[in-house]
């Protein structure tokens, strides 16, 4: 149990007007959470204070070698008032084995869980309520010892943030157009592929400006070695529906396992889909949609929980999936999963968390 002090704002910001379409990531709460590490004392001076600024010195490690890892997940508010978390133990146990991967200190499931709910508590206003809103919560941790030399560092900085965010598809689910990329990779196994950590996402921004210049929107990764198999989307996992079968890249040591994509699985097989987790070469897939076999694809992820695809781009091919629209699979994992999160489906995977 942690003990957590909690100094209050003196001066709340106006909360967003119910018309601020809520723009991914760019507006906070009143509030945030702070931990403290230190080799040899552990985890400390659990707090939560007024959001601002962080003073560091210029040569905390993070800014040089990249010591840091972060989380994402979501608080619902649903019809009847109680604030729900969706699979938080998930996120936590995730956090666990980036930290191992990172060689950061772990923080214990049950103290990630409540650090998460004491600060989503006292921000609790700030949760949207419009459908399709919802509060991010983003966890990180970052390394801040004063040292220029290559080690982990012996003191960290675990504090949480969260932003109110608007429906990831305002007019409801839009299918994306993705871009196969086959000379730049995300990772390769044997590498942090299977943390979640920027320095993942560094590496994957070259890639992404380049299929933003040609019209796609996000980049499909294929895997290091071979640049043959799929892996995922960087910040999505991705399925095919493949001759009536759900198919998806298997966990190989470089794709993120993602909260969203372990849902999804869960919920195809309870409706009685068969789900293959195996290797899926782009060749596999471009066959495939030659002969009208690729029927469906989308991508899962929290920040849009599930997202359809209309286009792939592989080499020189785009390939439309279906009719270009949203397949009867996407949507009903959207619905249902939404509909979850929300409370007014009932859960019976047991996979909400209200906070109290
Ligand atoms: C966070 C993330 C995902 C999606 O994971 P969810 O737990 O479903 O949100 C997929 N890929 C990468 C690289 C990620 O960082």
């Amino acid at each position: 149990m942690l003990n957590i002090r909690i100094e209050k704002t003196t001066c709340p910001k106006e909360l967003p007007a119910a018309d601020n379409p809520l723009k991914f990531g760019t507006i906070f709460t009143d509030h945030m959470f702070l931990m403290n590490y230190e080799t040899g004392k552990g985890w400390h001076d659990a707090r939560i204070v007024p959001y601002g600024p962080i003073q560091l010195d210029p040569s905390a490690m993070v800014f040089h070698y990249g010591q840091e890892m972060f989380e994402g997940l979501k608080a619902y508010k649903s019809d009847d008032g109680r604030t729900i978390l969706f699979r938080p133990d998930k996120n936590a146990e995730r956090a666990i084995n980036s930290n191992k991967r990172l060689c950061m200190p772990e923080i214990s499931v049950d103290d990630f869980i409540q650090a998460v709910e004491a600060i989503v508590k006292v921000d609790e206003k700030w949760i949207p309520t419009k459908p399709g809103t919802s509060l991010y919560i983003r966890p990180f941790m970052f390394a801040t010892d004063p040292f220029l030399g290559v080690r982990p560092s012996d003191t960290y900085l675990f504090a949480i943030i969260l932003s109110p965010v608007g429906a990831y598809y305002p007019e409801g689910l839009n299918p994306v157009k993705i871009w196969i990329e086959d000379d730049y990779v995300r990772a390769i196994k044997g590498g942090i592929g299977e943390a979640k950590t920027g320095g993942n996402y560094v590496a994957s921004l070259a890639a992404q400006v380049k299929a933003h210049e040609e019209g796609y929107s996000q980049v499909l990764w294929l895997d290091g070695k071979e640049r043959k198999y799929i892996e995922e989307v960087g910040a999505m996992n991705i399925f095919f529906k493949i001759k009536g079968k759900i198919v998806t890249p298997m966990l190989n040591g470089s794709i993120l396992p993602g909260v969203t994509r372990n849902s999804a699985i869960e919920l195809c097989k309870s409706w009685g889909l068969e789900v293959e987790e195996r290797r899926v070469s782009a060749e596999e897939l471009y066959e495939a949609s030659k002969d009208g076999s690729l029927e469906e694809v989308f991508g899962t992820g929290t920040a849009a929980v599930i997202s359809p695809v209309g286009h792939l781009r592989f080499e020189d091919h785009d390939m439309q999936i279906g009719d270009g629209g949203i397949g009867e699979i996407s949507q009903r994992l959207y619905d249902t999963i939404t509909g979850i999160q929300l409370g007014k489906l009932e859960d019976k995977f047991g996979w909400t968390v209200e906070v109290k």
